[in-house]
């Protein structure tokens, strides 16, 4: 068992204040793999306050030598690749395949992209030709981020990475649940030499740090992904000392199917809603089938989940993890029956437990089909393995389903016709749109509408939310 009690302040590893140990469970064995601390006011306090005085000088370092610092997290993250991949293995419950492939490959891919960005970002230009203006980006100053746990190293770079590279100076709040990840993610930002008080780490609950850092005078701007619930008080919070509140939140994305799309459409959206045992904000978890091909479709997702094997994290191969804890897996087992209780067909999985799998977060890939959109399956973010399949009749039947959600994050639409692709695109109201099973690209941006949050990390408009703009008038 890891003894990770200690938090980084100020350029060291310090003891907490208080003692206040947390147990950190890995979901595969139910076992506790690692003790932390949960930090208090004090704590908290301290790291604000390094953040504080190193902004002074931080802020005005120059971009190249934050480049070079920068470079130098790069090289130091790839060559601890195994060890990220065990660390987020063991905390979340991600395979160890697909803990690399996907995990610790995403944190690579936004440290390399903000590189690029930042190597062509102007942060000082002229208004325009004739103007005596001036237009400066300066770093908003101490930023307070605070992460979720099912994609922990994603999530830590999307954030830190930027608010290194504009200038700002931070203290990171990692999920309780997974913080390991963030914690080796200290030590290397420690080993690559950022000035003392330019990065901190405190660990605690969304009670504890989680608060202590929406309400906090001296934090200037807070960037949040987790939870709708939490992003909610996490702005009523921030709202006394006006910080700016980036917020990455929840979803359900609908994947609409038509009659005309390509071969393996559907197999494809099963998969996708499956991997990290369906625990990604922007996973397709409402598949909308037209009804000439729902027979099919229906089969085709039930053989796609019946497919997918479930087993322990710290296995290699293609199979799906457990959830990441007790109290999701209960939510999701809450969920699956009451799909059966309002009256969903089961065609996959269902409430019990993988064969052979009597400990650990494990969940069957369960399929529900004549699910109407107003079942609690359809409405409610159920992170965990469980699609719903719902029928449509028409083109603005489907869309009117996929938008009819209090999210808008990422949607999805399948057809060979490229005009109707791109007209259902246009017309879906969320950040993502995927067409035909593509990805997108490092460096665009990613966030969501309505109660999917309000901000864009990843690109240069993951740069811009550190930045504060300034007009400087008669600069010629
Ligand atoms: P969560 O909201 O419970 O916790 C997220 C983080 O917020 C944790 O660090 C937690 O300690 C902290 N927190 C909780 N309550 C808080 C409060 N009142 N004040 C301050 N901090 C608080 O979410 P989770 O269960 O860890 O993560 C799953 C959620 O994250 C899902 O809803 C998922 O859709 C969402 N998510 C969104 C994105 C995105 O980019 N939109 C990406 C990943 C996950």
């Amino acid at each position: 068992m890891l003894d990770k009690r200690k938090f980084y302040i100020n350029g060291q590893w310090v003891e907490p204040l208080k003692s206040n140990d947390f147990e950190v469970i890995d979901p595969s064995t139910e076992k506790v793999c690692a003790i932390i601390s949960l930090g208090d006011f004090g704590d908290t306090n301290s790291a604000v306050a390094s953040a504080k005085k190193a902004f002074s000088t931080w802020s005005n370092t120059s971009k190249n030598e934050r480049l070079s610092l920068l470079k130098k997290l790069y090289e130091i993250y790839k060559s601890n690749w195994e060890k990220m991949t065990e660390v987020i293995s063991m905390e979340m419950g991600a395979p160890m395949d697909w803990a690399s492939s996907a995990q610790t490959s995403s944190g690579a891919s936004h440290i390399k992209d903000f590189i690029k960005r930042l190597e062509k970002f102007e942060f000082e230009k002229s208004f325009e030709e004739g103007s005596d203006n001036h237009i400066a980006y300066e770093p908003i100053g101490v930023c307070g981020l605070i992460t979720p746990w099912n994609w922990p190293i994603n999530q830590i770079t999307l954030k830190v990475i930027p608010a290194l590279a504009t200038g700002c100076t931070m203290i990171l709040k990692p999920s309780e649940i997974a913080p390991l990840s963030g914690m080796l993610f200290t030590e290397m930002i420690n080993e690559a030499g950022f000035p003392k008080g330019v990065f901190n780490l405190v660990n605690g609950n969304g009670e504890g740090v989680g608060t202590q850092i929406s309400s906090h005078p001296d934090i200037d701007m807070v960037s949040f992904t987790g939870s709708t619930r939490a992003g909610k008080l996490i702005t009523k919070n921030s709202a006394d000392t006006i910080k700016r509140v980036c917020l990455e939140l929840g979803g359900k994305g609908g994947n609409i199917i038509f009659a005309d799309s390509y071969p393996d459409a559907v197999k494809d959206g099963v998969k996708n809603i499956m991997s990290n045992s369906g625990q990604s904000c922007d996973a397709p978890t409402r598949m909308l089938v037209e009804k000439s091909i729902y027979e099919r479709a229906i089969k085709e997702a039930a053989d796609q989940a019946n497919n997918i094997k479930v087993d322990l994290a710290e296995k290699n191969g293609d199979h799906i993890g457990p959830v990441v804890s007790k109290i999701q897996f209960d939510k999701i087992q809450d969920l699956i029956k009451s799909g059966i209780n309002e009256g969903a067909t089961l065609v996959a999985g269902g409430p019990d437990r993988p064969t052979g799998l009597n400990k650990g977060y494990f969940i069957r890939p369960t399929i529900f089909t004549d699910v109407s959109n107003d079942m609690r399956i359809a409405k409610e973010e159920i992170f965990g393995p469980v699609l719903s399949i719902i029928p449509f009749e028409n083109e603005d039947q489907a869309i009117d389903i996929a938008n009819d959600t209090s999210y808008g994050l990422g949607n999805y639409v399948q057809t060979e016709d490229k005009e109707k692709a791109k007209r259902v695109a246009k017309k879906f109201r969320s950040g993502g749109v995927y067409i035909n099973g593509k990805s997108s690209d490092p460096g665009t941006p990613f966030g969501g509408y309505r109660q999917s949050g309000n901000g864009r990390e990843g690109g240069i408009w993951g740069l811009e939310e550190y930045l504060e703009v300034k007009t400087i008038c008669g600069w010629k």
